[in-house]
Order: C-alpha cells, then sequence, then structure tokens
C-alpha cells in the first residue's frame, strides 16, 4: 500500500484516478480547491480517501509521508482557464513548483498532467512529442499553455538540479462520466445542448479537428507510465487518434441521444487550434498502451451519465 496525493482530484479526471487508486487499497490524500471539481465526484469514496481543501499556489500543509503525487491540479476548460488567467498561470507553475518541493522533500515520485495544448496550434500533424509546438505567448489561451509549458520546465530542472523522479503525460481532449455540464468544453456541451433539445454550439465551420480519449484509457496510462523506472520520464502522450471535426462529433453525439440534428454556429475563439491529433508510438512501446474505447461507445456511456444529471 502507497501513500499517494492527488491534487485536482475532486474533478473530471482526478476523481476516476482516485477510484483506481483506492481500488488497488491505496491510502489517498485529495487536494483541491473545488474551484472546477465538485465532493460529489469522491462522495462515493469520501469514507477511504482523506479530502483536504486547498489551493496548490499557496505551499501545501504538513502531508507527512508521501509516495506518490499525482499533480492534476488546473482548470482544463478554455472557459474557466480563461476566467482568471493569472490564477491559471499562478497554478500550473506556482502550483508545479511547491509541489516539486515537496517531492524533494518525501522523495515521492511526481507526475505531471500536461497536456496537448504544449503544441499549440500545431504545425506539424499528428503531434509527437518531441515537436517543439506552435504557442501564441500572449493570447487568450497562454495562461494554460505556456502556465504548462513552464511546468514541464520546471519538472525537467528539478529531475535535473536534484535527482527526483519525474513523470510527464501530454493528455489529448478527454471525455467521460463526471465532466461537468457547465465545463464548457465541446463534448459535454454538445451532448447536454441535446438532451435538452436545443441547437449545438458550432464554433467556426466546424471543421477544426481533435482526438478524444475515453476517460478510462487515460487513467489506464497514468498508472501504467507512474509504474515505469526512474529513467522513464515522459513527457508522453497519451490520447486516442481517431481524429473527429466538430461536426463529425455533432453527428455522433445526436446519434447518440437520437435526438433532432440542431445547430447554431457561433465565431471560433482566438488561438483555437485548428487540427490535433497525437502520435502515441511511445506510448505503445514504453506503456504497452493504447486506447481500447473507441467514440461511440465512449460517447454512450457519457450519455448515458448525463441523462441522469440534466
Ligand atoms: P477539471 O477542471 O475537472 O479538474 C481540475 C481540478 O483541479 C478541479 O477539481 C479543480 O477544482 C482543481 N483545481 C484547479 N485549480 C486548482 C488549484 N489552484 N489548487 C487546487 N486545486 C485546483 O479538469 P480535468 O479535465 O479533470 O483536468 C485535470 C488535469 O488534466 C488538469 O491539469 C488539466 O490541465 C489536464 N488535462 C486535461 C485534459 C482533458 O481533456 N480532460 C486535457 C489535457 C490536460
Ligand atoms: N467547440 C465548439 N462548440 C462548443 C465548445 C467547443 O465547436 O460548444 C470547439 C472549440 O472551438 C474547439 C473544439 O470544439 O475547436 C474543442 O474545444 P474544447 O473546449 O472541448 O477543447 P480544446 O479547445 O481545449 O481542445
Amino acid at each position: 500500500m502507497k501513500r499517494i496525493l492527488v491534487t485536482g482530484g475532486a474533478g473530471f479526471l482526478g476523481s476516476h484516478l482516485i477510484d483506481r487508486l483506492v481500488e488497488q487499497g491505496h491510502d489517498v490524500i485529495c487536494l483541491d480547491n473545488l474551484q472546477t471539481g465538485s465532493l460529489r465526484n469522491i462522495q462515493h469514496i469520501q469514507e477511504n480517501i482523506t479530502f483536504i481543501k486547498h489551493d496548490i499556489t499557496e505551499p501545501p500543509p504538513e502531508l507527512g509521508c508521501l509516495d506518490e503525487i499525482y499533480n492534476l491540479a488546473c482548470p482544463a476548460s478554455p472557459v474557466h482557464y480563461q476566467a482568471d488567467p493569472i490564477h491559471t498561470f499562478k497554478t500550473s507553475v506556482l502550483g508545479a513548483l511547491h509541489l516539486l518541493e515537496l517531492a524533494r522533500q518525501t522523495g515521492a515520485k511526481i507526475f505531471q498532467a500536461s497536456t496537448s495544448e504544449v503544441y499549440g496550434d500545431p504545425l506539424v500533424h499528428p503531434q509527437p512529442e518531441h515537436y517543439w509546438g506552435h504557442v501564441n505567448p500572449i493570447g487568450i489561451r497562454s495562461c494554460y499553455d505556456e502556465g504548462k509549458r513552464g511546468a514541464e520546465t520546471l519538472f525537467f530542472d528539478y529531475a535535473r538540479m536534484y535527482d527526483i523522479e519525474i513523470k510527464i503525460v501530454r493528455i489529448f481532449n478527454t471525455y467521460g462520466p463526471r465532466m461537468d455540464a457547465n465545463d464548457g468544453r465541446v463534448v459535454s456541451n454538445f451532448i447536454v445542448q441535446s438532451l435538452q433539445n436545443q441547437p449545438l454550439t458550432v464554433y467556426g465551420d466546424g471543421l477544426q479537428t481533435r482526438s478524444f480519449c475515453y476517460v478510462d484509457d487515460l487513467i489506464e496510462g497514468f498508472l501504467r507510465l507512474m509504474a515505469t523506472p526512474k529513467e522513464i520520464t515522459g513527457p508522453i502522450n497519451l490520447g486516442n487518434p481517431n481524429e473527429f471535426t466538430m461536426l463529425e462529433l455533432a453527428e455522433k453525439v445526436i446519434k447518440g441521444t437520437g435526438k433532432k440534428m440542431q445547430l447554431q454556429y457561433e465565431p471560433i475563439p482566438q488561438d483555437d487550434p485548428q487540427q490535433r491529433q497525437p502520435v502515441i508510438d511511445e506510448a505503445k512501446r514504453l506503456l504497452n498502451w493504447e486506447p481500447k474505447v473507441m467514440l461511440e461507445e465512449g460517447l454512450e456511456k457519457t450519455i448515458a451519465y448525463f441523462k441522469e444529471r440534466v
């Protein structure tokens, strides 16, 4: 049994990760400021974990011995991370700094939830890990993109200077149950709109692409990376390489909900990446990992979750 800290554990991905860690019998501490997460996401396991309300822009409280730290704390939806961009940047950079210090003091392995956003609006397609990206440093997405890039830098500098054990994943768009209905991301928006018989809001011409990964596949990748030997640090892309336009996604959601197709076109947000698809050769080679849940099946499970709630 390990003692494991999960920051952002009351969020969408964090709560699924905690489920797996508790299932494996670990002692889990969840640190979250509940900015975008909710205690509802961890209610079913509240007896089995320790929850501490804390903002990682501040140094963490005394937590005792730790074997592993998963740093997932950060709003992930553009709507949320742009609401207070300075706090988002602090969460990524100061938060990473505080947790890396904790890893240094406790000797814990530390995992960073990085993002495909480090590639920005990519000029190389699909995106391998060695692509350095095409990020606007001063746009409205920069607080998130540059914050996450800065966190990766800190992770590698801490590893080089203090020999701590780091693991970094670059997550591509992931969806599933426990996404917040008001989160603003495309999958939850389309499902909720469709279930409420509202038109689906398509930004721009809807021909921009994303590659959508189901949450269970992603979490399996996290656990596999954490279990690798020290020399395997990442960054490793985790995502489902099947790429779809937003119009194709809209069609699949409508098919899944059985509702009528109605679209409402809205302006494309600034710096919205035109295309995104992971190269996952490294995850296959080093983790023997690849996604198993295809979009139709994952949407079915996600639609079932939202049907109970909207
Ligand atoms: P989420 O918004 O559901 O979860 C984030 C959690 O972090 C929430 O519980 C929130 O309250 C908490 N949080 C935010 N700022 C905090 C702070 N300063 N201190 C403490 N807690 C804080 O988002 P998610 O989709 O679960 O994303 C989890 C992580 O994965 C994030 O770091 C995100 O950047 C990364 N990621 C997610 C995706 C995706 O598609 N879901 C893609 C790329 C990267
Ligand atoms: N999008 C959309 N309608 C929505 C929400 C988003 O067409 O209601 C588009 C958005 O412009 C982007 C894509 O869907 O091109 C994915 O957006 P999301 O916010 O889910 O993730 P990210 O842009 O961070 O990949």
